[in-house]
């Protein structure tokens, strides 16, 4: 399994990651963007796990604040 994990409260909204991975990731109402089905876990952090990273590698790459880690 590979795990996406996104450290929410330092992103910054730029919508990089929505436009590069949208099969993952949108905006959210509060001008940051979500992880889809991601799960809370604390401290700001959003984890999905999932068998195959698809365009999230290309979604962490492209993160400007580097908020998005993937394992
Ligand atoms: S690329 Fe990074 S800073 Fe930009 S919206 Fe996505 S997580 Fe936030």
């Amino acid at each position: 399994m590979a795990k996406v994990i996104q450290q929410r409260d330092k992103c910054i909204g730029c919508g990089t990651c929505v436009a590069v991975c949208p099969a993952f990731w949108h905006m959210g109402d509060d001008g940051k963007s979500v992880l889809k089905d991601a799960k809370d876990a604390g401290g700001n952090k959003f984890e999905l796990e999932i068998v195959d990273l698809g365009c999230n590698k290309e979604a962490a790459t492209s993160c400007p604040v580097q908020v998005i880690m993937v394992e």
